[in-house]
This record gives C-alpha cells, structure tokens and sequence, in this order.
C-alpha cells in the first residue's frame, strides 16, 4: 500500500533525492567506490559541499559576504553555540514554543537575555506581536516556524538589532530576506536531508565579536575558514542535502516551493475549518504551513484514536499530535505531494461520515 508519509522530522524526502542517494551508496561519481566509503578529501566530495553551498546561496539569494556552513550537532547544539558566538552583554529572544524555550536556556548561560513576548500561557497557539525589542541587544533569536505548535512567522520582521533564526522546519519555503539575520540555523532532517547534518547560514562580519575563549569545534570561524572541512563532516547528508537543492532548483526554487506549501497547507485547513469534528489549535492569522495541529472538538475526543486507526489502514503515518497538544499533526513538508494531502482530507470526510 503507499504510504503517506507527515512525520514532523526526519521526514519525508522526495523520490529524486532517494534515488540519487541509492545511487551513490553503490557508485559515487564514477568512483567506483560508495559514498559512504570514500575520503571527504577527496575531489569528487569537495565538488559536492562546495556545490551544496552553492546552490544554497542561489535558492535563497544569499547576499555576499554571508557562508553556508554543514555542521554537526543538530539544531540543539545551535542554542549554545550562537550565543557564545555572539552574546556580548545582552540578547533579545521570542518564545513561541519548546525549542524558543530551549535555546532561551542556553543563552542564558552567556549573558542577559530579554525574553521580549511569550505565548506560553496560552500554550503557544499564536506568535506574540506589539512588543519592542530593545536597540542594545546583539541580537534578537526567532523559531521561524514552531514545529510543535505549529505557528510560524513568515515574515522578516523590520527590528533595530539583527536577527539570529531557527529556520530548522521551514527554510526553502518561502523567500527569505537574509540580510536582515546575522545568521539563520537549523537541523537539516525537515527540509533538506536525512538526520545529521545542520546547516549555518553567517554573516562574516558577525563573527569575533566575543571576547570569551571558544572551543575550536564551537567557533563558527573554524567552520569558515575550512569550508565545513575542519574534521569529518557528515558526508552522506551534506550529499543527500545536495540532491534536494537540485531538485528545488529543478522545480523552479522557492517561490513556486511556496506556493506549492501554500496550497497543500489551504485544503488542510479548509477541511479542518469546515469540519464537524476536527478543530485547528492555534489562531488562523499564525498557522504555519508547515506542521498543521488540529484536534477533535471536545465532545468528539473520545473519537481520536479510532480517527488515527482509520489514518493508518490507509497508510497515513505520522499524523498523532505532539504530547504537548495531543491531537493530531500533519506536517506538509516541501517533499509531501498533494496527493497525501487529499488523502488525509478524504478519511477526514469518510470519517465525519461515520460518526
Ligand atoms: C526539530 C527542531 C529542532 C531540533 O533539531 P535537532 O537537530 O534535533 O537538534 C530545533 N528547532 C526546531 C524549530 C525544530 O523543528
């Protein structure tokens, strides 16, 4: 039976970048050798990251003096590493969910941090507005697109500091103005690639501005000078991650990504608004098109586990919500087709049917 694949990360990757990864676990480049076996020295993996970060620049018009570095360490190792890369007195951060939260923590071991708006008591169903953020902060931390409470920020926002976002599940999916961010990060196992490689996106001239001593490995100017190649990086998601961006760029690059989001994202919500059942969690003004969260009304709850049966016998995986909202989540990532989409929709409605 096909599957329709909504996990919230590691995620759904397209057929195109599968099958080149197939491919190049068996022959790399007409080395004869797998990817998986092969020196990240040599000259047919350089051409691969130096085209991965090329290519990065192209698809989000990346201006000059900007790098794109694959790291290791996942998203969470970019809480840390950015303050001490660049908290000098104080920063600005928004906290619109779990992984805000979390890197709010380790700012805070390296300096003030001013946490400017919340929607925690609220239990993070909208992004905070009207709020300042103060002109002597280093920077000012925003989670582009809240993975687990799904809202999202798809703007740039226009504030007196530069900005420092956690762009992990929704980078290439809409136009980004990058010379408004110092630098922009996230874990690659949503959008890009499969889990473990993190992508780096930093403005050189935000770089040395700490006085405190760095661990080579934490120091984002080690990363700089080696082009990502100061020890081993993760060879084969920097080569799957490359793959994608090609097909992106086959597919006519972001904006038409957008659209295509936009549009899976519309006949999910348009189901779920109009459904007798099914309830979307957070404000519509907010709703990310990325990771969709709806529940059962509440007196329907008791249907929920019998909805996701009725997912599963038809090969819908990966729609049970968070814990921290229940429910369910269909997370619509750049590679999920509309068709899975119509799929969903449809047991929606046969479900609704039956009940
Ligand atoms: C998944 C996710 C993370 C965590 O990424 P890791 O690579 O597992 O550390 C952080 N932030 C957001 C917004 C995420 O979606």
């Amino acid at each position: 039976m096909k599957k329709h694949n909504f996990y919230a990360g590691p995620s759904i990757m397209s057929r195109y970048t599968l099958d080149h990864c197939v491919e190049a676990i068996h022959d790399f480049a007409g080395t004869g050798l797998s990817i998986l076996e092969i020196s990240h020295r040599s000259k047919e993996f350089t051409a691969v990251i130096e085209q991965a970060e090329a290519l990065f620049k192209e698809l989000l018009d990346i201006p000059e003096g900007y790098r794109v570095l694959f790291l290791g360490g996942g998203a969470s190792l970019q809480f840390a590493m950015v303050p001490m890369n660049l908290l000098r007195t104080r920063a600005a951060y928004l906290d619109t969910g779990t992984w805000a939260n979390k890197a709010i923590k380790e700012a805070k071991l390296f300096g003030d941090v001013n946490v400017v708006a919340s929607s925690k008591a609220d239990n993070y169903t909208y992004i905070p507005k009207g709020y300042t953020v103060p002109a002597d902060a280093d920077y000012f931390h925003i989670t582009t697109n809240n993975t687990i409470y799904g809202t999202e920020i798809r703007e740039d926002y226009d504030v007196p500091v530069r900005m420092v976002a956690d762009m992990s599940s929704d980078i290439f999916s809409r136009p980004v103005d990058v010379s408004k961010y110092d630098l922009i990060y996230g874990g690659a196992q949503k959008n890009v690639s499969p889990a473990g490689v993190t992508f780096v996106i930093v403005k050189e001239d935000a770089l040395g501005k700490v006085d405190r001593d760095l661990p080579t490995m934490l120091n984002y100017q080690t990363h700089v000078d080696k082009g990502s190649m100061f020890n081993t990086p993760p060879v084969f998601p920097i080569y799957a991650a490359l793959q994608t961006l090609k097909w992106y760029k086959e597919l006519g690059g972001v904006k038409v990504l957008q659209e295509m989001d936009e549009l899976k994202a519309r006949v999910l919500y348009d189901a779920i608004d109009n459904s007798r059942l099914f309830v979307g969690t957070v404000r519509p003004e907010d709703r990310s098109i990325m990771n969709v969260c709806f529940v059962m009304k509440p007196e329907y709850k008791e249907l929920e586990a019998d909805f996701l049966a009725l997912a599963s016998e038809r090969g819908i995986m990966g729609i049970k919500g968070h814990r921290s909202v229940g429910g369910f989540r269909a997370s619509l990532y750049n590679a999920l087709p509309l068709e899975s989409v119509n799929v969903l929709v449809e047991a929606m409605r046969d479900f609704e049917a039956k009940h």
